[in-house]
């Protein structure tokens, strides 16, 4: 996969400003798949849009996630290493299309939940959106689900999809208490984004006081090129 380039990084971090967060992971989902997929990036499985996600976050910003929570104890800052390449090559190598659950004598099919199906049920109650997305995934809409049905095919949903719900928990050295945190892929690989965009806008202000160039020639030149010019402005430019 194509890492994004200065450019992109720019571009993404101003277009993800306005959109919620469904809209947020197809953002990224499109510039991973660069317009190379077969059906539209709306109705990929949650899990295969994430799958692109980490690919490109891995492509820009190498394979260690940095995660980080606050002590549930004593407050003390938390700091994880998740191995970004390994969690692509087990959990998500062939997410499924669909999977199903067998209790007593029936049987469900449901397909994986898609970005569409997300934004059909955005803004409901969280309780509301949940049941509403479960009915959307349903193979034969007409069944009707009980609690027990509702709970298993929930849970399979979530079992089946190994982002849903990716939790990891932190013990403090300092306290020995555990603290559990989520991974959001979204808004974690959407934060690196606008964090390396701030810094390409620091570079192109700064470059572009001292030479007077724009910022399309600025993004043209190389990463190690910019950064050249740039000590030459902080050390003052001396022939070596
Ligand atoms: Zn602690």
């Amino acid at each position: 996969m194509k890492p994004l380039g200065a450019q992109e990084l720019l571009d993404v971090a101003d277009q993800s400003i306005r959109l919620n967060w469904v809209d947020r992971g197809l953002l990224l989902a499109r510039y991973a798949s660069a317009g190379a997929l077969s059906r539209a990036c709306e109705d990929l499985p949650l899990a295969i849009r994430d799958r692109l996600i980490l690919g490109l976050r891995i492509a820009t910003f190498g394979p260690q996630l940095s995660l980080q929570a606050r002590c549930g104890g004593c407050g003390e800052q938390l700091e994880a290493e998740l191995d970004g390449a390994a969690m692509l090559a087990s959990h998500l190598e062939d997410p499924p299309e669909a999977t199903t659950v067998h209790i007593e004598n029936k049987e469900l099919s449901l397909r994986m939940p898609t970005s569409r199906d997300l934004d059909s049920v955005a803004g409901l109650p969280s309780e509301q959106a949940h049941w509403g997305l479960l009915r959307r995934c349903l193979a034969d809409a007409s069944v009707e689900l009980d609690d027990q049905l509702r709970s298993a095919a929930a849970a399979a949903l979530e079992s089946a999809d190994p982002f849903s719900a990716l939790e990891l928990e932190l013990v403090c050295q300092q306290c020995g208490k555990g603290t559990v945190t989520q991974l959001d892929l979204v808004s974690f690989v959407l934060s690196e984004i606008t964090d390396a965009a701030h810094r390409v806008a620091a570079q192109i202000h700064q470059l572009a006081l001292a030479y007077g160039w724009t910022e399309a020639e600025i993004l043209q030149l190389p990463e190690a090129r910019r950064r050249r010019y740039l000590q030459f402005i902080t050390d003052g430019a001396s022939a070596p």
